[in-house]
């Protein structure tokens, strides 16, 4: 097909007349291609870690220094949820002190990023699995800007949030994920921050390691990584008695599904900050892809 039939097939020639197909790439996408972006799930933990000198901000802020520096972030937090799915469109999201109890310092944060309409738009525009809707409320909530605010200091980097749709099946999850991962080529660093094992009402903050289960769930999920079972990770409520005591509500679990499901074939996952904390919290992180 000659390039001016092809264009009219697309209905794009009467609109755009004199436009070359170097012009249409720019209008239909705000991002220049790029080698594929590793992605991440981070383990966030507690929300102190924003401000507190130890080894989970030191691995963050060494993500900072050696990836390559993403044209914007998309984060799924775990302490976005709605119904439905939405990306925030705002041009200056504000920072969201989504927490209570904590010291003024921590509330005194700001993570001043700004957002990119044009990846809310690039991300809308990549899906099929649902309408993705665009919000201008809410902002960044400590899921992602505790880790952020060490990966990239200077908040240098726009970032959007997508959210997590409460209605829908982690496999549902997990299949939208997939949808993501051509975001990786046009330079956006995909971070799912959540926990693997998140159990708040079990916590003992005197214990500096995991429970017995706990400790079992994670391995499980670590196993099943490395055997690149996704799928029966999605069914994680299969999984037995340690892994549903490890996840009790799916929010924190989410966004590990959706860094799987970025993951490509033949692409490598490693592990860090793989550790317990007060008895039923984990911060095993995942980075996929070449670093
Ligand atoms: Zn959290």
């Amino acid at each position: 097909m000659k390039r001016k039939s092809f264009l009219t097939a697309l209905g794009l020639l009467p609109i755009f007349p004199t436009m070359k197909l170097n012009e249409l790439n720019k209008l239909t996408s705000a991002f220049s291609s790029t080698p594929t972006m590793p992605a991440l799930f981070v383990g966030h933990g507690n929300p102190m870690n924003a401000i507190t000198d130890n080894e989970y901000g030191h691995a963050w802020q060494q993500l900072g220094k050696t990836l390559p520096k993403p044209n914007a972030v998309l984060c799924i937090s775990a302490h976005w949820e709605t119904k439905g799915t939405f990306v925030t469109a705002m041009q200056k999201p504000k920072t969201i002190h989504d927490f209570g109890g904590f010291p003024k310092a921590l509330f005194d944060v700001q993570y001043p990023a700004p957002g990119s309409e044009e990846l809310a738009k690039e991300t809308k525009a990549g899906i099929t699995k649902t309408n993705i809707e665009f919000d201008y409320d809410w902002g960044l909530d400590h899921g992602s800007w505790s880790v952020l605010k060490h990966i990239y200091p200077n908040a240098d980097v726009p970032v959007v949030e997508m959210s997590l749709d409460n209605r829908q099946s982690p496999q549902w999850h997990f299949e939208l994920a997939k949808e993501l991962a051509a975001l990786r080529n046009k330079g956006i660093l995909i971070v799912g921050s959540g926990n693997m094992v998140h159990n708040l009402r079990a916590v003992d903050f005197n214990m500096a390691g995991g429970f017995d289960w706990a400790i079992e769930a994670n391995e499980t999920m670590k196993k099943l990584i490395a055997e690149r079972d996704f799928k029966s990770l999605a069914d994680y409520r299969s999984l037995g008695r340690a892994v549903q005591l490890a996840v009790p509500t799916p929010e924190h679990y989410l966004p590990l599904l959706y860094a799987l499901g970025l993951a490509g074939q033949n692409e490598s996952i490693s592990l860090f900050n793989d550790k317990a904390e007060i008895g039923s919290i984990t911060m095993t992180s995942l980075l996929i892809g070449k670093n």
